[in-house]
C-alpha cells in the first residue's frame, strides 16, 4: 500500500490547503486511509480533515474545505494506492489459460479485484476478499459491484471456479444485497457444467440476493486447451436450450418486478441462429458491456442515421472485415444501405479465427494475422473497415501485435476504423 502523495492537481482544494508531494497520507475524518476506496469515501465531504506524515517524519494535521463530492486532487504511486489483487482461481473456462503462448505478458495477467469493480466496472469472483474487506464494502455503501457467479450450487461453484473456498463469497453476495449494495452479475455458461436446471438454480438464487441484473454469456473455447477440464463449445442447440431457460426467468420478472434482470449475449442469439430481441427487450442497454444487445444497438443507430443521410456523392468500394458471428448480421446492415443509395458498394467478410481456433467467433478476438491471411488478395474495394473492438483498448494494435498500418500494407488499401456506434458504421460506408 503507498499512500505517499506523487503529485497534487492544480487548482485542487489540496493544492490550495498547502499540501505537499512526497508527504504521506495517513487518516481523513478520523478515518486511516489504505487505499483509493477509503480515498474517494471518506474525502467525499465538504469538510476533510487530514492527517498528513512529512518526508521529515513529522505528522501534522490541516483541514480543507470543498464542494460536496469534488476530488480533494492528490495523486499517488498507482492508481488503486495498493496492489492490484491477482485472482485466487482456477476457473474451468479462463480464456487467459487457453491463450497462445508468447503473446505479450499483460495478456496473460489474472486480475480479480473488487475495488476494480467499483471504480471501473470489472467484474469480480470476490473469493479474494477476507470478512472484513466485505464488512467495508457494506459500510462504505461501496456500489454497485460486477461479479462473476457462474453458479450458486456451492460445490459447482468451487469446481468451476477451482477455488474451494469460493463458497463464501456466496455469503458475501447475500449480504450485500441485504445492505443494499447493487450487483450485476455474470454467468459463463459451461454446457454440461452450469446450464440446465443449474443455471435455473443459479437465476433464482440470485434473485433471492438482490441482483439488478445479470447476463449469460456462452463460453469460449480455443485450441489451446491442453491439459485443463473438458469444455464442449455453445452449439445451436445448447443456445437455443439456455435462452429458453434465461427467457423463462426473466419473463417471469418482468411481469413481477418490471425487470426481466437476466439477459442473453447476442452471441447466444447468433449461435442458436434466432433473431436478435427487439430494442425494448434490452431495457436501456443495462448490460451491454457484456455484449448484450450491442448488434441491435448499432442496428438502431445506424439505421436512424440511413434515415437523415444525404445522398453521398460518390462513396468508394469497401469491405467490412467482422468475426464470422455478426458477419451476417452486418451484411443485411449493408443490404440496407445500398436499397437507399445504389451508389454504395460494399461487401462484409467474416475472418474464420485460425488464431485461437475457429470455434472463437467473435470480431473482438480477430487478430492481425488472420485478417491479412484471408483478405490478401481479395478484391476488397478501396478500404477495409474493421471494428474498433479488434484492438487493443487505446491502441492501434491487434491482439497479436500486429498493428493498423502493417495491415494496411499488406494488404495495400486504406484500413479505417470504426467505432461501436452504429451512426459512424453508416458515415464510413457513405463515404
Ligand atoms: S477469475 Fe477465473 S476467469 Fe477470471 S482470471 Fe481468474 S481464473 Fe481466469
Amino acid at each position: 500500500m503507498s499512500t505517499v502523495i506523487t503529485s497534487i492537481d492544480p487548482h485542487s482544494p489540496a493544492l490550495r490547503a498547502g499540501i505537499q508531494v512526497g508527504e504521506k497520507l495517513l487518516t481523513i475524518n478520523g478515518h486511516e486511509v489504505l487505499d483509493v476506496l477509503d480515498y474517494r469515501f471518506y474525502g467525499y465531504d465538504p469538510v476533510a480533515q487530514l492527517t498528513l506524515l512529512t518526508p521529515a517524519g513529522e505528522t501534522r494535521a490541516l483541514t480543507i474545505h470543498k464542494m460536496e463530492g469534488q476530488d480533494l486532487g492528490l495523486n499517488f504511486d498507482t492508481y488503486l494506492m495498493d496492489e492490484m489483487r491477482q485472482c485466487a482461481n482456477h476457473c474451468v473456462f479462463c480464456f487467459v489459460d487457453q491463450m497462445p503462448p508468447n503473446m505479450r505478458s499483460t495478456l496473460y495477467v489474472k486480475d480479480d479485484d473488487a475495488r476494480l469493480s467499483f471504480l471501473l466496472g470489472n467484474y469480480t469472483t470476490l473469493t479474494n476478499i477476507s470478512p472484513r474487506e466485505a464488512q467495508r464494502i457494506i459500510d462504505l455503501h461501496i456500489s454497485p459491484i460486477n461479479v462473476s457467479v457462474h453458479a450458486t450450487d456451492p460445490q459447482l461453484r468451487c469446481t468451476m471456479l477451482g477455488n474451494k473456498n469460493a463458497m463464501q463469497s456466496l455469503d458475501y453476495m447475500r449480504a450485500f444485497g441485504e445492505h443494499g449494495i447493487v450487483m450485476n452479475g455474470q454467468i459463463v455458461v459451461c454446457p454440461g457444467w452450469n446450464d440446465g436446471d443449474q443455471l435455473r438454480r443459479t437465476m433464482h438464487d440470485l434473485l433471492k440476493m438482490n441482483f439488478a441484473s445479470c447476463s449469460i454469456v456462452p463460453v469460449g473455447i480455443t485450441k489451446y486447451r491442453q491439459g485443463l477440464a473438458k469444455l464442449r463449445p455453445v452449439d445451436a442447440q445448447s443456445a437455443g436450450e439456455i435462452i429458453d431457460i434465461v427467457d423463462e426467468v426473466g419473463e417471469k420478472c418482468l411481469r413481477e418486478k418490471g425487470t426481466r434482470v437476466f439477459f442473453c449475449a447476442d452471441e447466444l442469439y447468433l449461435k442458436a441462429g434466432r433473431p436478435l430481441p427487439e430494442d425494448d427487450y434490452y431495457e436501456e442497454y443495462r448490460q451491454l458491456e457484456n455484449g448484450v444487445g450491442l448488434l441491435r444497438l448499432l442496428e438502431q443507430e445506424f439505421m436512424a442515421a440511413l434515415r437523415f443521410a444525404d445522398a453521398p456523392e460518390s462513396p468508394t468500394p469497401f469491405t467490412i472485415a467482422t468475426g464470422t458471428s455478426a458477419a451476417p448480421y452486418l451484411s443485411k446492415l449493408v443490404e440496407q444501405a445500398k436499397a437507399q443509395f445504389p451508389e454504395v458498394r460494399g461487401q462484409v467478410i467474416g475472418i474464420e479465427n485460425d488464431f485461437f481456433g475457429r470455434t472463437i467467433d467473435v470480431a473482438g478476438l480477430v487478430t492481425g494475422q488472420d485478417l491479412a491471411a484471408q483478405l490478401k488478395g481479395r478484391d476488397l474495394g478501396e478500404r477495409v473497415l474493421i471494428p474498433i473492438s479488434m484492438l487493443r483498448h487505446g491502441e492501434n494494435v491487434f491482439l497479436d501485435d500486429y498493428t493498423v498500418p502493417q495491415l494496411a500494407q499488406e494488404l495495400g488499401c486504406r484500413v479505417e476504423v470504426i467505432s461501436g456506434d452504429g451512426g459512424d458504421l453508416a458515415d464510413a460506408m457513405l463515404s
